[in-house]
């Protein structure tokens, strides 16, 4: 019997390398608030990731809400529905208005053909997201807006270690808002970053990451607590060290996976990006029924009953969200919303064998039916 496959397996250092990195904590008693192991990832992300500044914080979803707190949004935010809900809970959380724009259909990521149309003069910010490790359309993003003067946040929560043109993917637009979740490519169990330039907006979000405290007898701000701890930290510093290893390990994995579904009639696979160094975070397959024969969910379900957790990422939109439920036209977005209704996302992760990506392969051609 073989054990059940997720769509995802967590990264763990060896358990000694783990050990041996944390001693230290032991003998210092320093658990928190930027303390040395905080100090130490920040500097080694900061130079892997190539971006000029960077702070880190407790996960990827305060990363987004106090990036934007600390730009000062005001009235409206255009971004895609096409992510996990974090993005759009962000925007919301800060009283902000979400304004949906439909996707590219060829790599998921913002149709910045349709995102002019949506500025208005409520509009203060753009937040895309690099959905799958697929670099979003940065230059086109850049200039639409500079031209109505407004600021671009990515969610780059995919997109650890992604490259453009040979920069990080961090160094575009004024902030990118980095996932280190333990189901993400590189993990520090629960953590997150923020890329950025300037050490104006620095101060703004550091000082909202830590209760808004100026110094002992002074605060500032009404802050959040968002401080990545020195264990969090320690496990970061593990994982980076093995992180090029498993990227290449997860290309080889996507590898396998494209040489048997490639060309199969009714199946769209992830693009190669031009330019674009890429993560193979996901492994996401879109289905056309009428042409393959069987629908994205006939093959969810024929993967399950052999234990194989395939995830519809995403489904349903942000903007479909119960919670959310009669505030956006999903018709407004009809690529995202058809892709999301089509869409799956495989086990992908270092460690999975060739021949678990040969048997979920063949169980999955197994339901291809030929339509004459
Ligand atoms: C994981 C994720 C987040 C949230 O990150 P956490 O570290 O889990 O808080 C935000 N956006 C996207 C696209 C994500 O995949």
């Amino acid at each position: 019997m073989n054990k059940p496959i997720y769509v995802t397996e967590s990264s763990l250092p060896p358990f000694e390398d783990f050990a041996d990195e944390i001693r230290s904590i032991w003998e210092t008693h320093r658990l928190t608030n930027m303390g040395p192991k905080h100090e130490q990832l920040r500097a080694a992300l900061k130079d892997y990731l190539g971006v000029e500044e960077m702070d880190l914080l407790t996960n990827g979803h305060m990363a987004l809400e106090l990036t934007m707190q600390a730009m000062n949004l005001r009235g409206e935010v255009i971004t895609t529905p096409f992510t996990f809900i974090s993005t759009t809970h962000a925007i919301v959380r800060n009283g902000l208005d979400p304004v949906f724009c439909d996707i590219d259909p060829d790599d998921f990521t913002l149709d910045t053909e349709k995102l002019e149309e949506l500025i208005t003069d409520r509009t203060t910010a753009i937040v895309p997201v690099h959905v799958y490790g697929n670099v979003c359309k940065v230059e086109e993003i850049d200039r639409i807006a500079k031209k109505y003067g407004l600021k671009v946040i990515y969610d780059a929560a995919h997109a650890f270690g992604c490259t453009y043109k040979g920069k990080g993917i961090g160094s575009y637009g004024d902030a990118s808002c980095f996932s280190f979740h333990a189901t993400k490519v590189y993990n520090t169990v629960e953590g997150g970053a923020v890329s950025f330039r300037g050490l104006d907006f620095w101060r703004s979000l550091y000082k909202l990451k830590n209760f808004g405290i100026r110094d002992e007898e002074t605060v500032v701000g009404v802050g959040a607590n968002a401080k990545m701890n020195e264990l969090c930290a320690a496990m970061g510093i593990c994982n980076l060290r093995r992180i090029d290893e498993d990227i290449n390990r997860r290309k080889k994995v996507a590898a396998r996976y494209r040489d048997w579904l490639e060309n199969v009639p009714g199946v769209k696979l992830n693009p190669i990006q031009q330019d674009v160094k890429t993560n193979y975070s996901y492994f996401p397959v879109v289905v056309n029924e009428k042409v393959f024969g069987s629908s994205r969910n006939e093959i969810m379900e024929e993967l399950a009953r052999h234990q194989i957790y395939a995830r519809k990422y995403f489904y349903p939109l942000t903007s479909e969200a119960q919670c959310y439920e009669g505030m956006f036209d999903v018709d407004q977005t009809p690529v995202a919303r058809s892709v999301s209704k089509r869409v799956m996302t495989l086990p992908i992760y270092p460690s999975l064998a060739f021949e678990d990506v040969d048997r979920i392969c063949k169980m999955f051609l197994s339901l291809q039916k030929k339509i004459d």
